[in-house]
Parts: structure tokens; C-alpha cells; sequence
């Protein structure tokens, strides 16, 4: 899979939805089958933590493992299909202006930042707590059984030559994006990620936006 950034025939003046989502906020909306969902990284190196359920059957959601053997890649960009743990594909990605997006390294949490950073982080607002508070927010019965996996737009984790994972600066910029198609009606879940320890955030989280076309 190449990392040719590929732009958008979408304008944002034409888009159905818009919404500006906080640094350290969850969003969650339902996405129909053959609407296009685009993230928008607004000021540039933010990590956008999220999840995606089958509409019908929460059951069924997004799976790392079966999206990247069907890949043969572990970073997403155009052309990634999104598979759930049924192995059917719920979206494409159709653009991307960043070039590469981390399927491996999780969600943060209280336990994540006393781990990595210190004792005293555990207090810290973490993408985890956001995403169970999101779940009880959409009230359909979902709670922190149903989180899995998580993909992380804009966030850069090189993979070692022997398999080591890094943290590093991100590759993103003010204004790029990736967007997607739904090829099922999917319920999207995002943590746009509260991390202050972080240098995939550049130690400062920052607001992102959601847009939304037929
Ligand atoms: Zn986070």
C-alpha cells in the first residue's frame, strides 16, 4: 500500500452535518450506508481515538486484527477497508491527507498514564473514560464491555525493524484530513483525545471537526 495522499472531491459548504468537536470531548453519531465521514485535524497533530459498531448490531464493530491480515499493513490510509469482527468491511477509507494512521496503540486511560508517565497522571481525563462516557450518553445499552481495539486517526506509531512500537511526533498538519465511506450503517465513536503527556499531540490536545455528506 503506497502513502500517496489523496484529496477529497468534497466541499465542506455542501456537507449535510458539521460539528466541531473539543480537545479531550467524545463524539458519537449514526452514519448511514453510502454517506462519507470526514475527519478534520484543525490545527494539526491531534490524535482522534475511534470505534466503529454495525448500527444494527453493536455486536458487530470494528476489528484491528481482521482489517489489518486482510491488508497486509498495519497503518491505514486510502484504500484501507474497515473490517468488523464479522469480517464484512463497514468503511473504506476514500481520502486522506495525512498519509497514515495508527492501528496498534490503543486508547489511553488512567491506568495508561500512570504507566507511562506518572503516579500522579492518574487523575488525568483519558480517552477511555470519554469513550464509556459517551456510551452511557447514547443510552442504547452500550457500556466498556463493548470497547475494543480503537483506531487512532493522525497518530504516528512507527513499528521497529524488531517489532517495537514508538510514540512519535505526528505526521499531521492543520487542515488534513481522511474521510470515509460507510458501507454499512455504522455508529461512529470518537475520543478526540485529552493526552497532555503525549508527543503524538504535541503535548497540547486540540480541537477537530466532523463532517458528514450523502
Ligand atoms: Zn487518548
Amino acid at each position: 500500500m503506497s502513502t500517496t495522499l489523496t484529496e477529497s472531491p468534497y466541499r465542506p459548504d455542501d456537507a449535510l452535518f458539521r460539528q466541531v468537536v473539543p480537545a479531550g470531548d467524545p463524539f458519537m453519531k449514526r452514519i448511514s450506508k453510502g454517506q462519507t465521514l470526514r475527519i478534520l485535524d484543525l490545527e494539526g497533530n491531534q490524535a482522534v481515538d475511534t470505534l466503529f459498531y454495525s448500527a444494527d448490531d453493536p455486536e458487530e464493530r470494528y476489528s484491528a486484527n481482521d482489517t489489518i491480515r486482510n491488508q497486509g499493513n498495519i497503518y491505514l490510509t486510502t484504500g484501507s477497508k474497515l473490517l468488523s469482527n464479522a469480517g464484512n468491511v463497514m468503511l473504506e477509507i476514500t481520502a486522506d491527507t495525512c498519509g497514515r494512521h495508527d492501528t496498534l496503540g490503543g486508547a489511553c486511560s488512567a491506568e495508561s498514564n500512570t504507566m507511562r508517565y506518572d503516579l500522579d497522571k492518574r487523575h488525568m481525563h483519558s480517552c477511555r473514560d470519554s469513550f464509556i462516557m459517551a456510551l452511557a450518553e447514547w443510552d442504547h445499552g452500550m457500556s466498556k464491555r463493548d470497547l475494543a481495539s480503537n483506531i487512532n486517526f493522525f497518530m504516528n506509531v512507527p513499528v521497529t525493524p524488531d517489532g517495537g512500537l514508538t510514540f512519535e511526533d505526528g505526521i499531521s498538519a492543520p487542515g488534513r484530513y481522511v474521510e470515509m465511506r460507510a458501507e454499512m450503517d455504522v455508529l461512529v465513536l470518537i475520543s478526540n483525545c485529552p493526552q497532555l503527556n503525549n508527543p503524538c499531540n504535541a503535548y497540547n490536545p486540540t480541537p477537530v471537526e466532523v463532517l458528514v455528506w450523502d
